[in-house]
């Protein structure tokens, strides 16, 4: 049987996988493909990935422009966290669908089907899923084809912690992986990025939670042997959605966007920013389009912008200016090492909604050079054993290459296949 299995470590940056930290993942890279140029998407935010990880294609064409958006709706934006378990429903209702471009569930959904098990935040989750084409398990409710509800003995129910993680494996490979067997089966563990968030990059405390997590990966890379053993014919993908670079300072855009005389109010509806981590979205009212160039100017001037992409250079990152979008703006980032010698320090836009910032801590969703370094490994057919990859390769090619392992037509997708022909390979 042709089958896919994927194992995504949130936030696990490609400089920590190493025998020290990793041994698991060090261990599985000398018998896979290595992919040593990966990149993430823009913003390199959880949920933005795992959409263009599940159409695909890039924000522009699958619409969740970010970690959080702003929504014209009834010609007024409405700010949202796309981590509620009702964004994409809600999105749906108010854009017409909840991501523009089909997902790999609903590519396979009469081939052999997608099963999901996430442990990341609920909209991060239903992002693989949103109209319910396979199976989704998530903590804040699992559903079926249809979306319907799975019974309730059937639910995820597990923290999301690195013991909500364990426990969620050992059920994926159980369940998932040797008793129900789908043509797709994707586990995205929580783990290193949640405590990422919490702790220095590098200390002590960090390095055990890598060693968990690397734990976790284990086993799955042992239960994909004993599938291969009793005959299946597996693709077998691990890696990360971005990696984290070091929180070296806040930057609150609104308020230097009201000094400068370019927002009105702190509730004013004319202009947003709205963070995405070490990224900023600026959302500007149709009303208000006579301003952009003064923002333009105004963005581009800023020590704490790192770079800034006009609604003409979107399409540099994979963005389109729809909804009001109108700027990206990824903060400052420098490659200097951290108090534990970890590389790569940026600045932090600062959340609207009274989330935490992380100073001193992790953080993504910017262009710095770690946050755009998560990790990828595929071993299976048209992949060499223990060889390097160094062409540039995006989250957006891991849908195409599924499906080519499957015999799955691969159209409309920004992602290309990575498989090489056999005398390729080493
Ligand atoms: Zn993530």
């Amino acid at each position: 049987m042709k089958r896919a299995v994927i194992v995504i470590l949130d936030g696990l940056r490609r400089d920590l996988v190493s025998a020290e930290h990793t041994p698991a993942l060090a261990a599985f890279r000398e018998r896979a493909e290595d992919f040593t140029a990966h990149r993430s998407v823009f913003p390199s935010a959880t949920r933005v990935v795992a959409a263009s990880f599940a159409t695909g294609c890039r924000p522009a064409r699958h619409g969740l422009q970010g970690n959080a958006v702003a929504l014209l709706e009834h010609g007024v934006f409405v700010r949202h966290d796309a981590g509620g378990p009702e964004f994409l429903q809600h999105k749906r209702r108010i854009t017409g669908t909840a991501l523009d471009a089909p997902t790999l569930a609903e590519r396979v959904a009469r081939a052999g089907g997608a099963i999901t098990f996430s442990n990341a935040s609920p909209g991060a989750a239903y992002a693989h899923d949103p109209d319910g084409h396979g199976f989704l398990y998530n903590r804040a409710g699992s559903f079926g084809p249809g979306r319907v509800p799975v019974p309730a003995g059937d639910e995820l129910r597990v923290p999301d912690t690195l013991a909500g993680d364990a426990a969620m494996t050992a059920r994926f490979i159980d369940e998932v992986l040797t008793e129900r067997r789908p043509a797709v089966a994707t586990l995205w563990l929580h783990e290193p990025d949640h405590l990422q968030h919490e702790l220095p990059l590098g200390s002590p405390a960090h390095l055990a939670a890598l060693r968990q997590a690397d734990a976790h990966a284990g086993l799955v890379i042992a239960a994909v042997d004993r599938l291969r053993d009793a005959g299946d014919d597996v693709l077998f993908a691990v890696g990360s959605d971005h990696g984290h670079q070091t929180v070296v300072g806040i930057v609150d855009i609104e308020a230097e966007l009201i000094a400068a005389g370019l927002k009105t109010g702190p509730s004013s509806g004319d202009v947003l920013s709205v963070s995405s981590g070490t990224a900023a979205l600026i959302y500007v009212h149709p009303d208000h389009a006579a301003r952009l160039p003064a923002l333009g100017e105004f963005l581009a001037s800023r020590g704490w912008a790192g770079r800034v992409f006009p609604p003409d250079r979107l399409s540099d990152v994979g963005q389109a200016p729809r909804g009001g979008l109108a700027f990206g703006v990824s903060m400052r980032a420098e490659d200097r090492a951290n108090e534990f010698g970890v590389p790569g320090l940026s600045l932090e836009a600062r959340a609207s909604d009274g989330k935490p910032d992380h100073l001193g801590f992790g953080q993504h969703g910017g262009l710095g050079t770690y946050e755009q370094a998560p990790f990828l490994m595929i071993d299976g057919p048209g992949f060499g054993r223990g060889a390097g990859r160094r062409e540039p390769t995006s989250v957006v090619d891991i849908a195409p290459t599924v499906l080519r392992h499957l015999d799955l037509p691969v159209e409309d997708m920004d992602g290309r296949p990575l498989q090489r022909a056999a005398a390729m390979l080493q």
